[in-house]
């Protein structure tokens, strides 16, 4: 089977087509969405809605949780907030029942799926060895998918040597995901707001019968996307960063 895996798709429709039709090329079985679908972009009910055209599992991330009120804003940046006060007043009912009904953490084909981290998935960055190292305690699969980062890394723990590293992508591509004495902590980037300087979409294809993760970047028309965001007063800064990705 394949696996789309896409993660911080953060309300930008214009993005999110463009993996899925990029996705399309190669052929997926369903999606596995790592949260964070809404806050910052223009579309939030445009990206629920289009997700559910999918065979499709989702966890939920801090900005769905906070478009929910089950977050206290002071937790956001300024514009963080901004937006997200504007998605909750977006949000339709049937939104608002899908992020409702999104847990935290998930099992798929003997894989943990959670948007922060294992430990903390709703708040934890995992950004660092250490972190990653400290996770793997959490997850018992051998397996983890993360997100809410916005970087493309892959974190390798040799449990026989116990030692983990850390790979920024791009990384040898395909990587083998089962290889023995390995575990993996994977994290796919950003659909719709990328943070490791390059503006293209992030996603991942996992191949559980190949077992390969592949990780891929696609070029979006972000002017689009900028433009709806201004249509809706959002705020400056979140516009501006969308082209630098960062
Ligand atoms: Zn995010």
């Amino acid at each position: 089977m394949r696996f789309l895996i896409i993660s911080d798709i953060h309300a930008n429709l214009a993005a999110l087509q463009a993996v899925l039709s990029d996705a399309k090329t190669f052929g997926f079985d369903a999606v596995w969405c790592l949260g964070d679908l809404v806050g910052y972009g223009p579309d939030p009910n445009g990206c629920i809605e289009r997700i559910q055209d999918f065979d499709h599992v989702a966890v939920a991330g801090n900005h769905d949780w906070a478009s929910l009120g089950k977050l206290n804003l002071e937790h956001f940046n300024v514009d963080a907030r901004a937006a997200n006060t504007w998605t909750q007043e977006q949000l339709s009912e049937a939104s608002r029942e899908y992020l409702e009904a999104l847990p935290t953490h998930l099992q798929q084909e003997g894989i943990t799926l959670t948007h922060g981290s294992p430990r903390e998935p709703i708040w934890e960055y995992i950004l660092e060895v250490e972190q990653a190292l400290i996770n793997f305690r959490y997850f018992t699969t051998s397996i983890c998918l993360v997100g809410h980062t916005h970087i493309p890394t892959a974190f390798l723990l040799d449990e026989s040597k116990r030692q983990c590293h850390a790979y920024l992508s791009p990384y040898p591509a395909p990587l083998p995901i089962y290889s023995p004495n390995t575990r993996l902590i994977l994290n796919p980037g950003s659909v719709g707001q990328p943070r490791d300087g390059d503006p293209r979409a992030s996603y991942a294809i996992l191949d559980s019968d190949a077992g390969t993760w592949e990780h891929r970047r696609v070029e979006y028309a972000v002017e689009i996307t900028q433009e709806r965001m201004r249509a809706r007063n959002l705020p400056r800064r979140l516009i501006t960063r969308l082209q630098m990705g960062r």
